[in-house]
């Protein structure tokens, strides 16, 4: 078995055997592997229409560089 982790906030979740669905610890997400699988596709979706939208600010790129910058040092 792997670890999943929580499509929702990233935290790591809970296996519960008799029902076979994972628990997030984090938020409380109660959800089947195929679930989690539609909620990962859906924010997939989500999160790359929201970068061609950002790519579009000024302002992001900025922080962007600002922040790869920091973590050169
Ligand atoms: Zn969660």
């Amino acid at each position: 078995m792997s670890q999943q982790f929580c499509p929702e906030c990233g935290g790591a979740f809970f296996y519960d055997i008799p029902t076979k669905r994972y628990l997030c610890k984090s938020c409380g997400l109660f959800v089947t592997k195929d679930e989690i699988l539609n909620i990962r596709d859906k924010e997939r979706d989500k999160r790359y229409e929201e970068d061609g939208r950002r790519k579009k600010t000024r302002e992001h790129s900025e922080y962007l560089d600002w922040w790869l910058s920091k973590k050169k040092r």
